[in-house]
């Protein structure tokens, strides 16, 4: 008798809901092993929770509790299956650490794409069985409350049932759990942040010389988001997507065989701008390109269009605030109140009005970033026609129509760049390269980047090109071999040795700029070799 009693409440409070996260998850997703194991998990959880429960005494306690711990039950599972859903990705502390690093408007403009229907039917689901349990609670909880049970049994079950979740680490899967851990491990990341930044702005470098005389002004461009598929200066893109650097194309080194070493901002450009790579990502502490220039006693400069502060400040911002004068230009809360990336172009216009003798100036772009209709003005809007693409549907036409056009509009910000610098008639280069690829319907279903999952080779795939002055020409003798394959976490060694600048720690076989370059391996998450990985696929 008394387990027909439990077994309505049982159901409603736990079952349901575990039962409905793993349905959705198998009709949108494809079911991985993984997913089994948080299926059992989270059975394992709900029963950890209803012993639990036999252990708290006095009903208005136990009550308490239950409403409690139904409630954030209901809402792990929830979030979860959102997560995995809308990231393709399953939640973890790291998977938090990312979040937490990108700025809002970040979140805000992937969740205001990927966020469908599908998911609003889950969380509306959800709620109305969190609120059908709240209107039969107290019949639902009485049942708990009628059971006498051994405690000490109970707490042996418990004991029990922690060491299984620990030792057969399905604890990885557990909600509460991740949420502790991840503000943890991002305290632990944050510290060693001091090696950046304000605190210091020099690095650990040793022996570092920059000989060379006259003046001299560097530029860098960080594109964003910025797809080598779209980029018609590739002559590999039906649209006219980049006429005004096709105009110029033959002053320009256009680099055709590079990569991002990750799918995100923060982890490519963490890697790209610091001594961190694949093969020692630790490294990235030991060392900023900015810090370098700083003790090469070079004026750096830090411009950027992407907004500094998130929910906490990101590593790129810690790397950006190290520069001699740092500059963050967007403030704006809200997607569709965001700078152009021309504003970058007013505030290089000062700077170069500073006179020095060494500069260096790192421009962050906001570039094609999601969402693309923000990324050109209004009037700029030139591609109108239907697309080519294999995915047939309204949204991906606009979709692919918005993001041509935000590449087309960047074109012509990056040509203006050039010809401002060239204009000041120095020892000059600007170099231009995207943090990372994206993926607009090019082989999949779907628009934008992901953090390093359901990874396609648009999302790789980045542009990088490099102009020189004639001073600069004059001065240097290149020998660069554009065809050579490259992928961005050796960049710090690229940047340093174009610039003239040599320390200890700067290897000029991993320049590309060097006729001494040695193409390595190109490995991406860890153990997989993109050349071979997409030349299979
Ligand atoms: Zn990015």
């Amino acid at each position: 008798m008394k387990i027909i009693k439990y077994k309505r409440p049982l159901f409603y409070l736990f079952l349901f809901p575990i039962i409905l996260a793993f349905s959705f998850e198998s009709v949108f997703k494809s079911i991985t092993l993984p997913r089994f194991f948080n299926l059992t998990e989270n059975l394992l959880f709900a029963i950890l929770i209803v012993l639990f429960s036999f252990l708290i005494t006095g009903i208005k306690y136990k009550k308490l509790f239950l409403t409690a711990s139904v409630i954030v039950f209901n809402l792990c599972l929830l979030f979860e299956t959102l997560y995995y859903y809308l990231f393709d990705n399953f939640l973890s502390a790291s998977a938090i650490f990312v979040v937490l690093e990108s700025n809002s408007n970040e979140i805000k403009e992937f969740l205001s794409v990927h966020f469908d229907r599908y998911a609003l039917i889950l969380v509306t689901v959800f709620f109305l069985n969190i609120i059908y349990i709240s209107f039969k609670k107290r019949k639902y909880f009485n049942a708990f409350f009628e059971f006498s049970v051994n405690r000490f049994l109970i707490f042996e079950l418990l004991l029990m049932l922690y060491f299984v979740l620990k030792l057969t680490t399905l604890i990885v899967y557990n909600v509460p759990y991740i949420l502790i851990k991840a503000p943890v491990s991002y305290y632990q990341e944050m510290k060693k942040f001091k090696n950046y930044g304000k605190e210091n702005k020099i690095g650990n470098f040793t022996n570092v010389k920059h000989n060379t005389k006259g003046k001299e002004l560097y530029v860098i461009v960080l594109g964003e988001s910025t797809s080598k598929r779209h980029f018609n200066l590739y002559n590999n893109y039906y649209r006219e997507t980049t006429p005004l650097l096709n105009s110029i194309k033959d002053d320009l080194f256009v680099f055709n065989n590079v990569i991002s070493a990750h799918t995100y901002t923060i982890g490519a450009l963490s890697k790209a701008l610091t001594l961190g790579n694949y093969e020692n990502p630790e490294a990235k502490y030991n060392g900023t390109i900015i810090q370098l220039f700083n003790q090469a006693n070079f004026q750096t400069y830090w411009i950027s269009n992407q907004r500094p502060v998130g929910m906490m400040d990101t590593h790129i911002t810690k790397i950006g605030l190290g520069a001699g004068k740092s500059f963050f230009l967007n403030t704006k809360h809200t997607s569709e109140n965001t700078n152009l990336d021309d504003e970058l172009i007013k505030k290089m216009r000062e700077i170069l009005l500073i006179k020095e003798d060494k500069k260096i100036i790192f421009l962050h772009m906001l570039g094609t970033h999601l969402s693309y209709k923000n990324r050109f003005p209004a009037n700029q809007n030139y591609f109108k026609d239907m697309p080519k693409t294999k995915f047939n549907t309204e949204k991906a036409y606009k979709i692919i129509n918005d993001y041509d056009n935000a590449i087309r509009y960047n074109d012509k910000l990056l040509k203006q760049i050039i010809d401002i610098i060239k204009a000041e008639n120095k020892t000059s280069y600007v170099l231009y390269f995207s943090d990372h690829g994206q993926e607009v319907f090019d082989d999949i279903d779907f628009s934008g980047h992901t953090i390093d999952e359901k990874i396609t080779k648009s999302m790789y795939e980045i542009p990088m090109f490099l102009w020189v002055s004639d001073k600069y020409k004059s001065k240097n003798n290149l020998k660069i071999n554009i065809d050579n394959k490259y992928m961005t976490d050796d960049m710090f060694h690229s940047i340093a040795d174009i610039s003239n600048v040599t320390s200890d720690q700067i290897d000029s076989t991993r320049s590309i700029f060097n006729e001494k370059f040695k193409e390595r391996k190109r490995i991406i998450k860890d153990t997989i070799d993109f050349d071979f990985f997409f030349n299979r696929h």
